[in-house]
């Protein structure tokens, strides 16, 4: 029998906010902070403290909820759901439940077999916990950091909506993009600001119904993520193509042995106790706060690449690597607009093979975490008009990039000051290239003696002789004229 895999995700996106969620403390970095740096009694949960609602977290929120389509709830509820764990000192968390802030919406996917919407099921916001550290020794201890603590997290939940594990990185990639384009997340992965559990179950190719699900715990990477599921896909069809059943379950991930581990049996709701919380009122959202807050969205990725396809004749992949990045998009449009004159698909080109090529090499952003790109975009466009109208080859013009790159110069000076002005007058360049043949003898007369792949061996040596500030196709023709004429010079 084929087996389908079914996943729903339930997406925890931490919100770029100053400070925590109920607290004044800072939201900070918690790869580099000092331990316990960032804490108070309220986030600590000393009895007799009280939460206060972040405004901006709402805000943030609210951003992601329209711009999913969701529905915002003119009223939700925060909730008390209870349980114990050593990372969470008040032994509840402050969560949305029965009301969230916000229910329905879709997010739209592109894998290789076209374009589908995944329709979700609810966005809620909570307080994140804090981070346990387990270290071996004698004793063996664990210990807890409650920077993260209280940190305003998202909960974005699918629908279980989501066929295969293509599916699941379309979905979760789109999700990193759009957070990022609303600016209410970093996308830094490797700092724990996203994170996944999936619920996974399969079922017969074909059948609508739904299969027994589990829940894998504390996703962090797009790659566990994967593995994950791929893991449990497999191991629940073996153990129905046994005539086993899938236990619900909740179930956590061992990245280093590559296996789901059994957890604890999957809790049900009523496990956690959940009641309104009593400190704070229902979060009302008046309609003009939500008015303002959809006027102020930016313009959506989807909607962005169509815009860039018709607005500068782009291709649909180039388009769609352009508005991976608001900041990349934002330098190509502000370079384009450099130059009206300049096609805006050369602009394009040079954009994601040579300079992202080169600021790869270089190890550098487009544009750093201020907000200050690499280079300017008009010095950018300046560039490649250059190479486009034939003032410099195109390999001058990569020597040029990097320059400007790494000194932050015009391209004018430094084109004028390497004498990169491309050779254009065919005199010259005949002079060059019967000087090459005359030191090349040898290879000469293999090329006169039918070897022509030896051709591009002498075009190079040509191109280099020049400095590279000779037209490659332009060299070849004369090589070839200049060794068929019967001079051997
Ligand atoms: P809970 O609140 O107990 O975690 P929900 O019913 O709200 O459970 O679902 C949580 C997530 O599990 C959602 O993303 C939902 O799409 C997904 N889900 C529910 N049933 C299944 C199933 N049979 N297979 C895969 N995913 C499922
Ligand atoms: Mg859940
Ligand atoms: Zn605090």
């Amino acid at each position: 029998m084929i087996f389908e895999p079914v996943v729903g995700l339930e997406i925890h996106a931490e919100l770029q906010t100053q400070t925590k969620m109920f607290c004044g403390c800072r939201r900070v970095d918690t790869t580099q902070a000092a331990p316990n740096s960032a804490v108070c009694p309220v986030c600590l949960g000393y009895p007799g403290t009280l939460p206060v609602v972040n405004k901006r977290a709402i805000e943030l929120a609210l951003r992601v909820a329209l711009a999913l389509g969701c529905d915002v709830l003119p009223e939700s509820v925060f909730a008390r759901k209870n349980y114990f764990y050593p990372d969470l000192p008040k032994g509840y968390q402050i969560s949305q439940y029965e009301t969230p802030l916000a229910s329905g919406g879709a997010l739209r996917i592109v894998t290789p077999a076209g374009s589908r919407v995944v329709r979700l099921r609810r966005v809620h916001l909570e307080e994140d916990t804090g981070k346990l550290t387990h270290a071996d020794g004698q004793p063996p201890a664990s210990l807890v950091d409650f920077n993260r603590a209280g940190v305003p997290l998202l909960e974005i939940v699918s629908e279980p909506d989501l066929f295969s594990v293509e599916e699941v990185k379309a979905y979760t990639t789109a999700m990193r993009r759009l957070l990022r384009y609303l600016e209410v997340n970093s996308g830094d992965m490797e700092k724990g600001v996203i994170r996944f559990e999936a619920n996974v179950s399969i079922r017969p190719a074909g059948s609508r119904e739904l299969g027994t699900r589990v829940e894998i715990k504390n996703l962090n990477s797009f790659r566990s993520l994967v593995r994950a599921i791929d893991y449990e896909v497999l191991r629940q069809s073996e153990r129905l193509a046994r005539g086993q059943r899938v236990i619900q379950e909740t179930l956590g991930w061992d990245e280093t042995r590559g296996e789901t581990t059994s957890q604890r049996s999957k809790e049900e709701a009523h496990d956690y106790r959940y009641f309104p919380e009593p400190d704070l009122p229902p979060l009302r959202i008046e309609a003009d706060e939500l008015a303002r807050v959809r006027a102020a969205l930016p313009e959506l990725p989807d909607a962005r690449r169509e815009r860039l396809m018709s607005q500068y004749q782009l291709g649909a992949a180039e388009a769609e690597v352009i508005v991976e990045d608001r900041a990349t998009a934002d330098f190509f449009e502000a370079s384009a607009h450099a130059r009206p004159a300049l096609a805006p698909r050369r602009l394009a080109a040079w954009l994601t093979s040579d300079l992202f090529g080169t600021l790869n090499a270089l190890g550098r952003p487009l544009v750093d975490t201020h907000g200050q790109p690499a280079l300017a975009p008009a010095d950018f466009a300046d560039l490649v008009e250059r190479v486009v109208t034939g003032g410099i080859t195109g390999p001058s013009g990569k020597a040029v990039l990097e320059e400007m790159l790494r000194g932050g110069r015009m391209p004018e000076a430094i084109v004028r000051e390497r004498g990169l002005e491309r050779i254009g007058d065919d005199a010259a360049l005949r002079e060059i290239v019967q000087r090459v043949v005359r030191e090349n003898a040898a290879q000469a007369d293999q090329v006169r003696a039918g070897k022509i792949s030896v051709v591009q061996w002498l075009v190079g040596q040509v191109m280099k002789a020049s400095r590279g500030r000779a037209d490659p196709r332009l060299v070849q023709t004369l090589l070839e004229e200049y060794l068929s004429s019967g001079r051997d010079g």
